[in-house]
């Protein structure tokens, strides 16, 4: 493991980090073995099970900043309920949710893991069906996945890993009640949380952070200080 003394002279690779083969085997696969700044500095926080809240512009490379390490607590640690999803991935639109399931479908065919995506618009009993085959990831437009809730498809006592990517847009798409409710289903001691946003300079973020995450640091990369 190198120190971070040499970052700058020898940049730090994905297998410095703590990470299964099989996903170090995934990114080899993808071609991938450079991490971005915000992969650098949010990796060993979420992997200690820290809640975390970061800021990057897009296409600094967020997605894998967090399915690494959703990816990496499900491998190293026991369920906390059999049949309730591990993990939910939140995202404010169809195209935004589909895109991180098409990662994620990299990372999860290399395990025994099953992922399943719950987005608007598409048909809601195929969803409950997908949902009873207990799924362990579940990536979701934040809407439909409360409806689900609400008509009991869906139980996160068990969830142990909440993710809410492109923070900021859900919020100004007027999703702040949905999250609310997601929030209150899986409220329990042992749940970690990670935000994404492109700003956390917006005083609606700052409200929810307060009522999402415990303690979480805090990373904001190219921010003006
Ligand atoms: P963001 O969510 O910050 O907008 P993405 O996660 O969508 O960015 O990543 C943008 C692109 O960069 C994707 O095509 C992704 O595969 C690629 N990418 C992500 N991380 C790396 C990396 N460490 N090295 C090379 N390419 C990467
Ligand atoms: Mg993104």
């Amino acid at each position: 493991m190198l120190g971070y003394y040499f970052l700058g002279e020898q940049p730090l690779q994905f297998s410095d980090f703590s990470l299964d083969k099989r996903l170090l085997d995934s990114l080899k696969h993808l071609g991938i073995t450079t991490p971005t700044p915000i992969q650098e500095q949010a990796l060993p926080i979420a992997l200690t099970g820290k809640d975390l809240m970061a800021s990057s512009k897009t296409g600094s490379g967020k997605t894998l900043a967090f399915l690494l390490p959703a990816m990496q607590r499900i491998i190293s640690t026991k369920a906390l309920s059999k049949r309730d999803p591990r993990v939910l991935i939140l995202l404010p639109t169809r195209e935004l949710a589909q895109q991180v399931y098409g990662q994620l479908r990299l990372l999860v065919a290399n395990t025994q893991y099953k992922a399943v995506s719950i987005l608007g618009g598409e048909n809601f009993n195929d969803q409950a069906k997908a949902l009873s085959r207990e799924p362990h990831f579940i990536v979701a437009t934040p809407g439909r996945i409360a409806d689900h809730l609400q008509q009991r498809h869906l139980h996160l006592n068990g969830l142990e890993l909440l993710i809410l990517d492109e923070a900021d847009r859900m919020l100004d798409l007027g999703f702040a009640p949905q999250l609310a409710a997601i929030n209150a289903a899986a409220d329990h001691k042992r749940r970690q949380t990670l935000m994404f946003s492109a700003t956390l300079e917006h005083d609606e973020i700052n409200e929810i952070a307060a009522t999402l995450l415990k303690s979480p640091n805090h990373i904001a990369i190219g921010a003006a200080y």
